[in-house]
């Protein structure tokens, strides 16, 4: 047992790594990381949930748009938000 347990945080399907957009799903699935507002995301379309990950913890939010936003939230619509 090399692998320290308190270190691997898990949130369902989604294995969080050591930064906030070093989120992978249990199940091999492709990730993306998404703003809405300054707020940063990750979500998996293939089990159709997603999480919270941090606020403002990059600049890029700044240069997107409301209507950005928008479109990112309605990606993840009829999604489980896990907690
Ligand atoms: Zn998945």
């Amino acid at each position: 047992m090399t692998r320290n347990a308190a270190q691997e945080k898990s949130l369902r399907n989604f294995v969080l790594g050591d930064f906030f957009g070093d989120v992978a799903c249990r199940h091999g699935h492709k990730t993306r990381l998404f703003n809405i507002g300054r707020g940063h995301y990750v979500a998996c379309d293939e089990c159709r949930t997603y999480i919270f990950v941090g606020s403002n913890l990059m600049s890029c939010w700044r240069q997107e748009s409301k209507d950005i936003w928008q479109a990112n939230y309605d990606s993840v619509h009829g999604y489980e938000f896990i907690e």
